[in-house]
């Protein structure tokens, strides 16, 4: 424990206690060179933590304790989140004459991947830098390992979370984290560190009468009514057949929704605190 206090007081004097300007050069140089918008934001561990369900709870302890020898009380989790390019959501279920052009839709599956690749690397950069580990944007599966939704909740540390809690997105109708200048259509990881970083405040939720995610997805619509609707979603993305298990049309909506249709074009000023790469 007291190896942990003794690096992270190191850290803080290379950093300085509340200074993320080298974090936010890292996360500018990585989105740069990889061509993509990306957005930090930083949380609260503890708030993370008690925001999480019970089997995550015991997933981020363990992996705590394994990487730091102990869950830091007043640590910081950062989120960070790459954009979606607007080619790509502009591929997701474009109709055609039998149907739906899958080729086009299998650029989003190709780009979900991509994506969750260039958060790894990321992520990985950034936890070496503030001496944390990073959790993945999405868990590594074996096959035949998910075969119901819930399977998914004791592989995976929500970044949901640490997202809405840190003022990267707010909780949409569609369940996903709605960002302020790239609404649902980004993709995140988070990196866990025993460092007080200062946080970003959380953002007031603006779908205000928008429903056009609900509207675009039956499932989505009943979700009240079904008993868990992640589990119809489930089988809906895998009867797509497309090379990784997504679907994306409540994100495509929200894209072309009242709330960010004019903002595709014209980006908002960063709300919250958050940090948004050029
Ligand atoms: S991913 Fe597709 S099936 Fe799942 S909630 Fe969104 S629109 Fe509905
Ligand atoms: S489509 Fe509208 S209601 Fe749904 S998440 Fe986006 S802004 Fe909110």
């Amino acid at each position: 424990m007291e190896a942990i206090y003794a690096q992270g007081a190191s850290l803080i004097q290379m950093f300085g206690r509340w200074d993320l300007g080298r974090v936010h050069e890292a996360f500018q140089e990585e989105s740069s060179r990889r061509g993509l918008r990306g957005v930090l934001g930083v949380a609260a561990l503890g708030l993370v933590y008690d925001a999480l369900l019970p089997v995550q709870k015991g997933l981020l302890r363990e992996i705590s304790e394994l990487r730091l020898g102990e869950m830091p009380s007043d640590g910081s989790v950062i989120c960070i989140a790459y954009a979606f390019p607007e080619h790509v959501i502009d591929a997701i279920a474009v109709e055609a004459e039998d149907g739906f052009d899958m080729e086009r839709w299998s650029v989003y599956a190709k780009e979900y991947e991509a994506l969750n690749s260039a958060l790894d690397g990321t992520a990985a950069r950034i936890a070496e830098m503030v001496g944390g580990f990073a959790i993945p944007a999405t868990p590594v599966v074996e096959e035949g390992e998910i075969v119901e939704a819930v399977d998914y909740y004791p592989l995976a540390v929500s970044h949901r979370v640490p997202a809405e809690q840190s003022g990267v997105g707010w909780r949409g109708r569609n369940e996903l984290v709605v960002n302020s200048r790239y609404g649902c259509a980004i993709r995140l990881a988070s990196i866990v560190t025993g460092l007080p970083l200062k946080r970003t405040p959380p953002v007031e939720e603006e779908c205000g009468d928008c429903r056009a995610c609900l509207d675009a997805c039956p499932i989505l619509d009943n979700k009240e009514r079904l008993e868990n609707y992640r589990e119809d979603c489930l089988r809906y993305m895998e009867s797509l057949g497309l090379d990784s298990r997504v679907c994306g049309k409540c994100i495509k909506a929200c894209a072309d929704s009242p709330v960010f249709r004019e903002n595709r074009t014209i980006p908002r000023e960063t709300a919250g605190g958050v940090y948004y790469t050029k």
